[in-house]
């Protein structure tokens, strides 16, 4: 990417060179990204059971505990109807929204998952990425994207698309990293020193936002009443990212956890989470 997919600006500074992968921050908006994105091969990669993708999600207890409470958290923001889940994955949200009334439909990238949607729960679901004639204008009440739009190679364009699914009233709920959250907010300024910044987590998140940049997003497609939450599954999310690195195995990490970890679960306490769950109307 050489310029921001928000506002368009070429100039940026570095957080972080991760994997290989430049990390960094818009000098204009503040929007995180990855300067050299995967290829698209790469991406399709990432999201195969072979890579480790999301397998076994269907019966593993934290991830049915995790859609359950999503579930809990739509029927709180939309009117019970039409439910678009983008990034559906193997289909735990729409197969409990379908047991609870809601018309269900899910698109995923991994064909992998989308079998088990299929075969396991015989859900209503599409391979591929959101595009202008994916779905219906003006045909769901909710459209859920559950991690989502850290993934896609062009937020911009996909919300656009994404509000135009969207019947007059419906509402947009999504979750994504919150690169403002206290622990990424502080641990980035200590990224060049620990070689880490355990938020970034390329090549899968091509970007990080924070409530500041997902509002500009969001309100740049004229979306109305942009509401912040906490993410609707306990505090298991601020301790996952260090979890996921096994950072206790260097020395350099053992001291990055020992210093960010609280901080990461003090965030979550004070509404200033390492993610955040946003709602937002189309009018
Ligand atoms: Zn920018």
């Amino acid at each position: 990417m050489n310029k921001c997919n928000l506002c368009g600006a070429k100039e940026f500074k570095k957080i972080i060179s991760d994997n290989g992968y430049l990390v960094v921050e818009c000098l204009n908006c503040g929007l995180v990204y990855l300067r050299n994105p995967p290829s698209k091969k790469e991406m399709k990669n990432l999201y195969s059971f072979e890579n480790g993708y999301r397998k076994n999600a269907a019966k593993k207890k934290r991830d049915i505990e995790r859609a359950m409470a999503q579930l809990k958290f739509i029927n709180k923001h939309g009117q019970k109807g039409e439910l678009l889940d983008v990034g559906c994955s193997v289909g735990l949200l729409l197969d409990f929204a379908k047991k609870d009334g809601w018309d269900v439909r899910g698109l995923d990238i991994s064909k992998d998952a989308l079998k088990v949607a299929r075969d396991d729960f015989g859900l209503d679901v599409k391979e591929g990425v959101i595009a202008e004639n994916s779905y219906p204008k003006e045909e769901f009440d909710v459209i859920h994207l559950g991690d989502y739009i850290e993934h896609v190679p062009d937020p911009k364009k996909t919300i656009g698309i994404l509000k135009s699914f969207l019947k007059k009233n419906g509402v947009l709920v999504l979750t994504t990293p919150n690169s403002g959250g206290l622990s990424p907010r502080v641990s980035k300024n200590f990224s060049q020193l620990f070689g880490i910044w355990t938020h970034a987590d390329p090549p899968a998140h091509l970007f990080q936002f924070s409530k500041k940049t997902i509002k500009n997003l969001l309100s740049g497609h004229g979306f109305q009443k942009i509401t912040f939450f906490r993410t609707p599954f306990k505090i298991e999310g601020p301790v996952a990212n260090f979890r996921a690195r096994s950072l206790h195995k260097s020395v350099g990490g053992f001291f990055y956890t020992v210093l960010f970890m609280p901080l990461s679960i003090i965030g979550f306490l004070i509404n200033q989470g390492s993610s955040m769950a946003v709602v937002a109307g189309r009018k």
